[in-house]
Parts: structure tokens; C-alpha cells; sequence
């Protein structure tokens, strides 16, 4: 095919994994020879392919290999890569206008991306939101609304969460390397609470649950003072800590607390939500309602723009002025989350999102029975990770991760690592990835680890 005729990405790219050079190939080791003299240390690359075009579940590098996508650019193109509805709602809305900043003329897209939010996230309370531009940022703005509803300063948050990479959000996160070493000082009056993670609990998954909301209240109590406490903010599955998922009845407690209290419960489901753990929101699973929630990754089909919705009385606790950004809710981002709301709604991709749970869980279920480096198959939905150790204990074993990883990314399939230790394997495909290429990756999975036993 002449390059003119072939499609240029988007959901009518090849659905296939073809590889035609080793990985990476030699256009992209001379383009990263490039980066490496031009682009700061401190940016890392997990895969050093570069990618001239994707599409569902493909990426496809300047060597023309195919490579199949289990990392969605970390849990953000879960419509798959360039959809339709988010290509087309994006390109028009680029020729009509680029940019004006709401704060100064406003436009109809923030505002319906506003009311997308209120239908869309748990409660039937009155909601209002505000948009900007990265995770981290609504993080933080959360943060300040929070303090000026409640007139309080102190912000709780649990061992192992992440959430983002300024200097609140780095006080926030709970990991040192690489996320905060030699950049403090930190903000202040942060405070960090025991997580429930069931694998590593002292007494055992059954108790977990119970003990560790146990342990956060108390600390919080005796440490901090619960009419200190502006904010609890966490991650209802976190993240980059290990795609740690708390145990029944650990949630609600934290929640109704935070209720009792007078404490902004702040859910972090900007790696979670819009579909990624089978429902619109992972919170929803236990029907927990939280008074803020903080949106970004999954919601623009890979265009920068995060959210924070919640009680409209909390919402507008912020002064006129108090909020904003200059590229907040960009209309190009605004129009791309449009397209991407749709295409969920269209396609039930939380409905898809559960199947691909069962798929990825069963198979990686067999394969931990055959290789007792895995301890754990865990996550929700498309949301699904393996912890690995030293077989017949819980140390935890990062080389295996690499080597696991390393072998994937040779064969042409994206895997992403995470977890505090550095030891867990996680997949988040797009939800839109065929039944065949989603085993493929799993049989890739699989060969990975028969070749180191
Ligand atoms: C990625 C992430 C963030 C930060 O988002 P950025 O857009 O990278 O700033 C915050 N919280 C959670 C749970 C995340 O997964």
C-alpha cells in the first residue's frame, strides 16, 4: 500500500501486533540517540519506540512495527487510541477556535463537560465542577476548595497513594523515588494513614478491612484532631502504589467518618474513573459517595483536561477569581471529552470494561498457579495487575517485574510496572481492544514468564 492510501491511525489502524524489526528498531534508537542530547534527564521512557500513528489498541512506530497497547499512555486512552467521536468533536473544534480562556469568553463545551460530570459521577446531591489541565492540578484545586469550605488546613492521605508531581501533590504522594527525592521542602500539614492492603496486612486479608480503617481513624483522632482536617483524599483502587484495591467495608468507613466530622471527602479517581473498573467510578462499586471527586486521564481520550465536581455548597465555598487556569477546560480538550463521554456511553464500555476484568483474571489466575512468583492477581475491571515476589515469601521481587516487562515489550506488547516496591505488573488496555488482541497479549503475558522458569 502507497503511505496515501493506507488509514492514518484512529479505529481503522490494522487491530494487529506485527513486527518487523527488533524492538526497538533502528529509526527509533536514532531518534532516541536525539532525545537523549535535547530532552532532561529527569523524563524517563518505559518503551523507547516512537509512534507515528495509533489506533484502538495499536500503536505503530517508525520502524512499522505494531505494537499492542496494555498501558493506554497510563489509563487514558480508554476509548482507544485517536477514537472517531474524539478525533472528529477535536478537529472541529479546532477550526472554529483554538483558544479564548473561559475565565476571560466562555463557550458552550466547558459547560457541558461541567454537566456531564454532575450526571455522570455519584450522587444525585446538587453538583457543580470546575475543569483544568492535568491530574495533578485538580488535585490541588480540590485541595483548596476544601480549605475554604471547611476554614481548616490539615489533609489526610494513605500510604502507597499518588497524585501527581507539583509540590502539594508531591507532599500528597506517598513514594520518595522517583517522584520526590531532592525536591522539598514539602507542603505542610499533610499527614499520612495506614492503606488496607489486604497482601502485605500484618494479621491476614480478613482483618484487613476493619484494622486499618481502625488504625487511619485513631491516628487521625489522636495525631491530627478530626476538627483540623480540611480533606481526606484517596484513591478508591490507587494507582502508581500498586493498583492497591482496599477490601469491603474499608471505603465506607473512611467515608462515613469523613461525614461525621465535617471532613471534604475527596475521591482521587483520575487513574479509576470514567469506565476503567467496570463502572463510571470505582467508588460506585460500594456505594460510596464522595463530596469532591477528581477527574483526568480517561476523560479526553488522551487530551490534557482534568476535573474536580462535587457539592455544589462546597463547589462554591471558593471566592470569585479563586479558581481558573489559563488553559483550564482548553474547548479542544472540552470537545475531545465530549467525544470520549459519547463513545462510553455508546459502546458500554464499562459493561466491556468487566468483560476484559473476567478475561484478564482468569487467565492470569492460571498462570499464578503455574508460577509462584506471582502472589497476586488483582484490580477491577480493566484495571488488573500482578504482584510478583520471591516464591514462598512476600519480599518483593522488582527484577521479575523488569524481566517480565522487558520480555513483553520485546514481543510488541506495552506493559506498565507500578507499586511502592517496584514489584507489579499492571495492564490497563484500552476498552475497546478486540477479544483477539487482548488474548494475544495475554499469551505474550504468559510466554514471558514460562521463559524465566
Ligand atoms: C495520574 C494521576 C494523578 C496525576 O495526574 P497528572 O495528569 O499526571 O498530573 C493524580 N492522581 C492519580 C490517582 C493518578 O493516577
Amino acid at each position: 500500500m502507497s503511505d496515501s492510501a493506507r488509514p492514518v491511525g484512529g479505529p481503522s489502524l490494522p487491530q494487529e501486533r506485527r513486527l518487523v524489526t527488533e524492538i526497538p528498531g533502528p529509526r527509533s534508537r536514532e531518534l532516541f540517540a536525539r532525545r537523549n542530547a535535547t530532552v532532561a534527564f529527569g523524563v524517563s521512557t518505559t518503551l523507547p519506540v516512537f509512534v507515528t500513528r495509533a489506533g484502538g489498541a495499536v500503536l505503530e512506530d517508525v520502524d512499522g512495527n505494531q505494537l499492542i497497547d496494555f498501558g493506554s499512555g497510563i489509563a487514558v486512552t480508554s476509548v482507544g487510541n485517536s477514537a472517531e467521536a474524539v478525533v472528529g468533536r477535536a478537529a472541529e473544534q479546532l477550526q472554529r477556535f483554538t483558544h479564548t480562556c473561559f475565565m476571560v469568553t466562555p463557550y458552550e463545551s466547558y459547560v457541558a463537560v461541567c454537566e456531564a460530570l454532575a450526571e455522570l459521577t455519584p450522587g444525585e446531591h446538587p453538583k457543580k465542577s470546575a475543569l483544568f489541565n492535568s491530574g495533578a492540578e485538580a488535585v490541588e484545586n480540590a485541595v483548596k476548595i476544601a480549605r475554604a469550605y471547611t476554614k481548616r488546613q490539615a489533609v489526610v492521605v494513605f500510604d502507597h497513594g499518588y497524585h501527581g508531581r507539583t509540590n502539594l501533590t508531591m507532599a500528597l504522594t506517598a513514594k520518595n523515588m522517583p517522584y520526590k527525592n531532592g525536591f522539598g521542602p514539602f507542603a505542610p500539614e499533610i499527614y499520612r494513614m495506614p492503606m488496607a492492603y489486604p497482601l502485605r496486612w500484618p494479621t491476614g486479608p480478613e482483618h484487613c478491612a476493619e484494622e486499618a480503617a481502625a488504625q487511619a481513624i485513631s491516628q487521625i483522632d489522636k495525631q491530627v484532631g478530626a476538627h483540623n482536617v480540611a480533606a481526606v483524599v484517596i484513591e478508591p483502587i490507587q494507582g502508581e502504589g500498586g493498583f492497591i484495591e482496599p477490601p469491603a467495608g474499608f471505603l465506607p468507613r473512611i467515608a462515613e467518618y469523613c461525614r461525621a466530622n465535617g471532613i471534604v471527602f475527596v475521591a482521587d479517581e483520575i487513574q479509576t474513573g470514567f469506565c476503567r473498573t467496570g463502572d463510571w467510578f470505582a467508588c460506585e462499586h460500594e456505594g460510596v459517595v464522595p463530596d469532591l471527586i477528581t477527574t483526568a486521564k480517561g476523560l479526553a481520550g488522551g487530551l490534557p483536561l482534568a476535573g474536580v465536581t462535587g457539592r455544589a455548597e462546597i463547589m462554591d465555598a471558593a471566592h470569585a477569581g479563586g479558581l481558573g487556569g489559563t488553559y483550564g477546560g482548553n474547548p479542544v480538550a472540552c470537545a475531545a471529552a465530549l467525544g470520549a463521554i459519547d463513545t462510553m456511553r455508546a459502546q458500554d464500555l464499562a459493561g466491556r470494561a468487566r468483560k476484559i476484568g473476567e478475561v484478564m483474571t482468569s487467565r492470569l489466575r492460571a498462570l499464578a498457579e503455574r508460577h509462584p512468583q506471582i502472589a497476586e492477581v488483582r484490580g477491577r475491571g480493566a484495571m488488573i495487575a500482578i504482584e510478583l515476589v520471591k516464591p514462598g515469601t512476600l519480599e518483593p521481587a522488582p527484577e521479575t517485574a523488569v524481566k517480565a516487562a522487558a520480555f513483553c515489550h520485546a514481543a510488541g506488547v506495552v506493559v506498565l510496572t507500578c507499586g511502592t516496591y517496584g514489584n507489579v505488573l499492571r495492564f490497563l488496555p484500552p476498552l475497546v481492544i478486540g477479544d483477539d488482541l487482548l488474548g494475544e497479549g495475554l499469551d505474550v503475558i504468559d510466554q514471558a514468564f514460562d521463559s524465566m522458569s
